[in-house]
Parts: structure tokens; C-alpha cells; sequence
């Protein structure tokens, strides 16, 4: 397919808020995804693990320690790693927990300049909850913000016992979203359960491949054989776009210049949109001399059709001063 008849590829890039306006309030918290909406994302990111009791809820990570009180609230009850996870937990018992900033393994936080400590009750969100919040905001605000849904290590749940893709297609489903034009993006970094959804379980939505590094360990997936010309070749017979990090993408060196890698030629050329993550205006990626100058890298060098951003203002700002 011609890059230029691909239809993902001919409309304004989209922003993605990542996690919510997550710059701004705790990450996949609905004040986070309120905001997100209000300064104009076109779809807020859900990440989706599975209670104990099978509820699918939105949160980044298997374990609940780093972004709420669960180790102080559940004493007890991590696993031997020292984690705790929420599938070992009811829906019922995360209904008590409280989210807050993220924190490193010392209990410090990863972004010091974000939103602090507080008595703000910020609570666990199922993933019915927010697709209702997103919808109502739709109407209230008279708006169309999609789904940006992930579902998190899908081999890992399903070993638990918890078949999380086909929980969430049925729950996107139930809720209206059941075909490429409905206003939602699957993502997934596992590509065999990409290729699971569309061929056995017939998923008909738009599908994005997110891409990692091996030494991640985020799934069976090989990100090296994949982020080459025949590794997009074989994305687009399943996926209509990829999530690569911005550093597969773009470089910049030490002293100032930039190399700008074959990856988004390659998706390109094969009909792939391609959402880079995560644009974030107090981490920017190695050597990038400041958040104007890495937008204008993505949209205008590498024309990327999408981002993941923290900080959903910075990048419209940006957007609607390159349309005028
Ligand atoms: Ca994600």
C-alpha cells in the first residue's frame, strides 16, 4: 500500500495521553484523564491488568506498590518477590486503596517536580468506569476522544489463569467498540497475542504493535528482529500502526546534531502509523536539547501520525502553532 492512500496517515497527528495528562496528576487517575481531555488529547490511554476476581482495571504495572499505599494498606500479602500484585487482590479490597505519584523502589518520587503527596483520595479505576467517564465526557464536552487500551503481559496473565485480551475486546465491545473506524487503538508489546486477537479471536479494531527491547523482558517478542524492514513487513499482515520509543526512531548526539533511524521509513512504506512514546517535558530522551525542538523532530523529520505524551497541553500548543 501507498503511504499516501493509507487513511491512518492523512489526517493531523493524533495525541496520545499517556496515562492521562499524567504531568499534571497521578498517572490513570479519571482527574488525570479529565484534565488529558480538557487540553485536547484525542484519546487517553488505558493500561489494563486483571484483578483476582477477574475485573479488568486500569493501571501500568502487575504490581500496585510503586503507585498506591497497597504495601502499607496489605501487609502480608506480597508475593515472595516482594510485590504486590493485583491479581492476588479483589476488586473489593483495591476499592481501598489510594494512587498516588509514582515512586522508585526507595519510595521516591521518579518525577520531583510532579503532583505531591497529598490527602487527595485518588482511587482504582476499573476499566468499565473509565470507558464511561470518556464517553460521558464525550457528551458533556461535546467531544469524540477515543480508547488508546493496552493490555498488560498477556502470557503472565493468562499463566494466572486470566485470559486479559479476550476480557477487554469483550468489554470494548460491550461499549460499542468493535471495528477499525470505532475510536479505539489496541496496543499490545506481545506480538503473538496481537496475532491471536485479530486471527482467533477476530478483532476487527485498529491495532497497534508496540515495540520494546529485548532486555526488557516485556514479552516473547523479538524487538531487534522486528524493528527491520521485513520485521514491518510481517506487523503489517496483523497491526495498522507501531509504538516504538522514541529513541528507535531519533537520536540526538552528545554536542548536538541528530541521526534519524530507518524504523519510521520502513512502517512508512508498509502503511504503518506510527505513535512514538513518550514525549515528557521533564525527561526528555538523551542529549535532546529541549521538548520544542524533539516535537519538531518527530512531526516534521521522522512525520510521525501520532504521540504518547505526559503533558497533552505542550504538545496541541505545539500542534496548533505548526498549523498556522
Ligand atoms: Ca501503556
Amino acid at each position: 500500500m501507498s503511504p499516501d492512500v493509507n487513511c491512518a496517515r492523512s489526517h493531523a497527528p493524533i495525541i496520545i495521553a499517556h496515562r492521562g495528562a499524567s504531568g499534571y496528576l497521578p498517572e490513570h487517575t479519571l482527574a488525570a484523564k479529565a484534565l488529558a481531555v480538557g487540553m485536547g488529547a484525542d484519546y487517553v490511554e488505558q493500561d489494563v491488568v486483571i484483578t483476582r476476581d477477574g475485573v479488568p482495571i486500569v493501571t501500568h504495572d502487575i504490581y500496585l506498590e510503586d503507585v498506591t499505599d497497597i504495601a502499607a494498606r496489605f501487609p502480608g500479602r506480597a508475593r515472595a518477590d516482594g510485590h504486590h500484585y493485583a491479581i492476588d487482590f479483589t476488586l473489593a479490597e483495591l476499592r481501598t486503596v489510594i494512587r498516588h505519584e509514582r515512586v522508585d523502589d526507595a519510595g521516591h518520587e521518579v518525577f520531583r517536580d510532579r503532583f505531591p503527596p497529598s490527602g487527595v483520595h485518588f482511587g482504582i479505576v476499573t476499566l468499565a468506569e473509565e470507558i464511561e467517564f470518556v464517553q460521558g465526557l464525550n457528551r458533556s464536552a461535546g467531544k469524540n476522544v477515543g480508547l488508546y487500551t493496552e493490555v498488560k503481559y498477556p502470557a503472565w496473565h493468562r499463566g494466572e489463569g486470566q485470559d486479559i485480551t479476550r476480557i477487554v475486546l469483550d468489554m470494548l465491545a460491550h461499549y460499542g467498540y468493535r471495528r477499525r473506524a470505532d475510536e479505539v487503538y489496541f496496543q499490545c508489546f506481545d506480538a503473538l497475542e496481537l496475532k491471536r486477537a485479530r486471527q482467533e479471536l477476530r478483532s476487527d479494531l485498529k491495532f497497534v504493535q508496540l515495540i520494546g527491547e529485548n532486555a526488557w523482558k516485556e514479552s516473547s517478542t523479538d524487538y531487534d528482529a522486528m524493528r527491520t524492514d521485513h520485521g514491518m513487513a510481517d506487523v503489517a499482515t496483523y497491526a495498522d500502526g507501531i509504538g516504538p520509543e522514541i529513541t528507535q526512531l531519533v537520536e540526538w548526539r552528545p554536542g548536538g546534531g541528530l541521526v534519524v533511524k530507518d524504523l519510521g521509513r520502513w512502517a512508512h512504506a508498509r502503511g504503518l502509523a506510527i505513535h512514538p512514546y513518550t514525549h515528557r517535558v521533564d525527561s526528555l530522551p538523551a542529549n535532546a536539547p529541549d521538548s520544542g525542538s524533539v516535537l519538531a523532530t518527530l512531526f516534521d523529520q521522522v512525520r510521525v501520525d501520532g504521540l504518547f505524551t505526559d503533558f497533552t497541553d505542550v504538545v496541541a500548543r505545539h500542534l496548533a502553532a505548526r498549523r498556522r
